[in-house]
C-alpha cells in the first residue's frame, strides 16, 4: 500500500494551478521580478517529521516576510516576553506591510509588518551582540527551524539593499521613538539578509511544524525555542500573518500563517501539521494567489480549520463496571481519549456519581491517548478526593499519564 497523501497533494496542485498564473510577481525588489510565474509547489510535514512534497519542490526562493515570525521567536527566546513586548506590540495594523504603523507609545504594532520585524530583528541576541553576530544568530536559528543550513541569496540581498530607502526610513522612525535597539542602518541590513535566506517548500513545512510542535524540530529532534515562544508567535501569525487579508484567511483557511513577497506561504496548525506552499504571482494583498488557493483546498479537504470544534469531551467515559457485576467488589471506571480540561471535567463528574459505599475502585487510563497539565492535575485531584471518601483507588496507567 502506498499512502494516498502524495497523490492528494498532486491533485491539489493540478486543480489549483489550472487556469494559469493570475496575479503579479513582486517587482519592487528588482531581482524578484525575474521569478518564473509558472512555478508552483506544495509540501506538508507531519508531527513525526514525515515530509510530503509535490510540484516544483526543488525550487529555492527567498523567504522574505516568512522569516518574520522566526526572528520574532528568536528575539522572544533571547530576551524574554517582557523586553520584547516593550519594543513591539501584538495588534493587527490594518495598514500595508511597509507602513509606519506605530502605537501612541511609539511601539510598532506587531512583528509581522516591516517596521515591527526590523525592531524584532534588532532584539535577537543580547544588548552587546554586534550586527554581524546577530545575523549569524538569525541564520543559525532559522536553519535550526528548517533542519538544514540555510544560505543567503546574495543577488536578491544586494538588490533589496539597493532599494531599501523605505525600510531605512521605518527603522529611523522607530529609533527616534526609542524603540529600536542599536543602529538603524545595521538593523535594516541584517533584516534584509534575513529576508534573503533561500528556502524551498519542504523547508517551510518543517519550519512550520517546528512551531506547531512547541519548538521541537520533528526531523532533527532539536528543541529550537521554548514552547511558550511558539504559542506567542502562532497567536500573532493568526491575527497578523497574511497582510491585510488576515481576517479573510483565518475564516476560510483557519491556520496560523505567514506569507512573503517572493510567493511563499507557511501554515502551522498547532499539534497537527506544517504546510509550505509557493507560487510567485501575488494578489492585491501581496499573498501568492495559487499558494493561498492550495492552502484553502488542503484545509477544507483535511479538516484543518483551527476553529473547527474537536469532538472529544462527549466520549470520555469508556465504561463503568459496578462492584457486584463480576463479584470482586471492585468498581472499574475506564476513561478514553485525550484528557484536557473539558474531558477531565466530564470524567470528574462521572466520578462524582460513584456511591460512597467504600468499594475499591480501579481508574483505568489504558485507553487515554494524551494528557495535558490541567487534565493530569484534575485527575490526580479526583483520585485524592475518592480516597478521602474512603475508597481504595488503584490507577491503571500503563503509559504513565499521571506521572508526568
Ligand atoms: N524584504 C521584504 C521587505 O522588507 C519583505 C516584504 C514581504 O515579504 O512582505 O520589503
Amino acid at each position: 500500500m502506498r499512502t494516498p497523501v502524495p497523490d492528494h497533494l498532486d491533485d491539489v496542485l493540478r486543480e489549483c494551478g489550472a487556469g494559469g498564473a493570475e496575479g503579479e510577481v513582486a517587482a519592487y525588489i528588482p531581482e524578484l521580478a525575474e521569478a518564473d510565474p509558472a512555478l508552483f509547489a506544495l509540501a506538508l510535514c507531519t508531527i513525526d517529521g514525515t515530509v510530503y512534497a509535490a510540484g516544483d519542490a526543488q525550487h529555492r526562493f527567498t523567504i522574505q516576510s516568512i522569516s518574520k515570525p522566526f526572528a520574532y521567536a528568536l528575539a522572544l527566546a533571547d530576551r524574554g516576553f517582557e523586553t520584547v513586548a516593550e519594543h513591539v506590540g501584538v495588534e493587527p495594523s490594518g495598514d500595508a506591510f511597509n507602513e509606519i504603523s506605530l502605537e501612541a507609545s511609539g511601539r510598532p504594532r506587531n512583528a509581522m509588518i516591516n517596521i515591527g520585524a526590523i525592531t524584532a530583528h534588532a532584539l535577537v541576541g543580547d544588548a552587546s551582540t554586534t550586527g554581524e553576530q546577530r545575523v549569524e544568530r538569525v541564520v543559525r536559528g532559522l536553519s535550526a527551524f528548517a533542519g538544514r543550513e540555510l544560505e543567503v541569496d546574495e543577488a536578491v540581498c544586494a538588490s533589496e539593499l539597493g532599494t531599501a530607502s523605505r525600510n531605512m526610513a521605518l527603522a529611523y522612525m522607530v529609533h527616534a521613538q526609542g524603540k529600536l535597539e542599536g543602529e538603524p542602518h545595521e538593523a535594516v541590513e541584517g533584516y534584509i539578509r534575513q529576508c534573503s535566506l533561500l528556502v524551498d517548500v519542504r523547508d517551510l513545512a518543517v519550519m512550520a511544524m517546528t512551531l506547531a510542535a512547541g519548538g521541537r524540530n520533528p526531523v532533527t529532534g532539536e528543541q529550537v525555542v521554548p514552547a511558550w515562544v511558539c504559542r506567542q508567535v502562532l497567536s500573532v501569525m493568526a491575527t497578523c500573518g497574511m497582510y491585510d487579508a488576515a481576517g479573510d484567511w483565518m475564516s476560510t483557511v483557519g491556520i496560523p500563517a505567514k506569507s512573503g513577497v517572493a510567493g511563499g506561504v507557511l501554515g502551522a496548525l498547532p499539534g497537527q501539521v506544517g504546510i509550505g506552499a509557493f507560487s510567485p504571482p501575488l494578489d492585491e494583498f501581496g499573498n501568492s494567489v495559487r499558494a493561498v488557493r492550495a492552502c484553502e483546498r488542503l484545509s477544507s479537504d483535511m479538516g484543518l480549520h483551527l476553529m473547527q470544534a474537536p469532538e472529544v469531551a462527549a466520549h470520555v467515559l469508556y465504561g463503568v463496571v459496578e462492584p457486584d457485576r463480576d463479584g470482586d467488589g471492585v468498581r472499574e471506571v475506564a476513561l478514553q481519549g485525550p484528557m484536557h480540561f473539558a474531558a477531565a471535567e466530564v470524567a470528574l463528574r462521572e466520578l462524582e456519581d460513584v456511591p460512597e459505599d467504600g468499594a475499591a475502585l480501579v481508574l483505568d487510563l489504558t485507553r487515554v491517548t494524551s494528557t495535558n497539565d490541567v487534565g493530569r492535575r484534575m485527575l490526580r485531584e479526583g483520585v485524592r478526593r475518592l480516597e478521602l471518601d474512603g475508597h481504595e483507588v488503584r490507577v491503571e496507567d500503563p503509559d504513565g499519564h499521571l506521572e508526568r
